[in-house]
């Protein structure tokens, strides 16, 4: 998509970023060229042979990225907010070798349109694959940083925001989501409260789904049919309540390569952290993820035996955060 050399961070950039980053990104950099070859050979086609027709094909198969906040400066301005929570936030120098390592790749950037139509196409079709970028909660960084880099690069993006949290401190403002150029963000609902909404009765189930969805098309004027389920928590009942109520998509946590079996009902996304390399992002967008499902199988026996309301306590106390610290997203 984008001619050698641009996505070459400055000197500057790479100061900011550290060390440890650029060494990664020369690594990636070498690896990401070779995504198109890599998807060749998996379809069958000798790397090597020009595969112009599957290149310019509609993506068949895409990866969703899940960011929370893109910050200026340093993370720790977050204050009482623990590293539970600003682990999954990303500097904007990082954000934006992100943008550039995706552009490298060729991989296709899809927006609300082509990621319906991909999840709709009968399996099977040929193409190379897609990528989405989608934010939870609604912080100002996304809302106002991500979400600039990613327009002024014409990169479509999918912001999720929970209805409660619009104005508060580190959160957006509803100006502020109203200005989120509508040709290019879909914004969807990610819960008033940000509950976990497995666990709960039904009525709270509906009235979180209905009222977030109302809230923010008041604030936006104009309709909010895709939802973000809080911690990704899922279930049958959830989806049902979210169609009832005027749903049209689900985006959860799970770890995947869309489309997946519940195709609309049940997007999945790979969660991007403070700690994902650029290798790490470049495997990503050769729909390379063992590591992750390795990991997505050892914990999902303690969280099933706890519960996801005991195992984040738990996890709190192992980062020292029990005591002192805001729980915004208590389950
Ligand atoms: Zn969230």
């Amino acid at each position: 998509m984008q001619g050698p050399g641009r996505g070459d961070a400055s000197p500057a950039q790479a100061r900011k970023c550290g060390a440890a980053a650029t060494r990664v990104d020369r690594r990636a950099a070498q690896d990401v060229l070779s995504v198109p070859a890599m998807i060749a050979t998996e379809q069958g086609v000798p790397v090597g042979t020009p595969a112009d027709s599957k290149r310019d094909a509609m993506p068949s198969r895409f990866v969703c990225l899940l960011y929370h906040d893109v910050y200026a400066g340093d993370a720790s301005q977050y204050g009482r907010i623990g590293r539970s929570a600003t682990r999954y936030h990303v500097s904007e120098c990082r954000f934006r070798q992100h943008l550039d390592l995706v552009e490298r790749s060729g991989v296709r950037p899809l927006g609300a349109g082509a990621l319906s139509a991909c999840l709709d196409a009968p399996a099977g079709a040929a193409g190379l694959p897609g990528v989405v970028f989608s934010f939870d909660d609604g912080w100002e960084g996304a809302v106002t940083r991500a979400a600039a880099a990613l327009v002024e690069r014409r990169i479509p993006l999918l912001m999720f925001v929970t209805t409660d949290y619009i104005g508060r401190r580190f959160f957006a403002r509803p100006e502020q989501l109203r200005e989120l150029e509508p040709t290019l963000v879909t914004v969807g609902s990610h819960g008033v409260s940000h509950h976990l909404l497995s666990g709960v009765s039904s009525d709270t189930v509906r009235r979180e789904l209905r009222d977030s969805r109302h809230r923010l098309e008041d604030v936006l004027g104009r309709s909010v049919t895709w939802l973000s389920a809080p911690g990704g928590a899922v279930d049958r009942r959830l989806v049902e309540v979210a169609r009832e109520v005027g749903y049209t998509m689900v985006f959860t946590s799970a770890i995947g390569i869309n489309p997946t079996a519940a195709g609309r009902w049940g997007v999945a996304r790979l969660g991007v952290t403070a700690a994902t390399s650029s290798a790490t992002l470049s495997r990503w967008l050769s729909l390379r993820l063992y590591p992750e499902r390795l990991r997505n199988g050892v914990l999902a026996l303690p969280k099933r035996v706890l519960g996801m309301r005991l195992y984040a306590k738990l996890r709190r106390v192992v980062l020292g955060e029990a005591v002192g610290y805001d729980h915004l997203f208590e389950p």
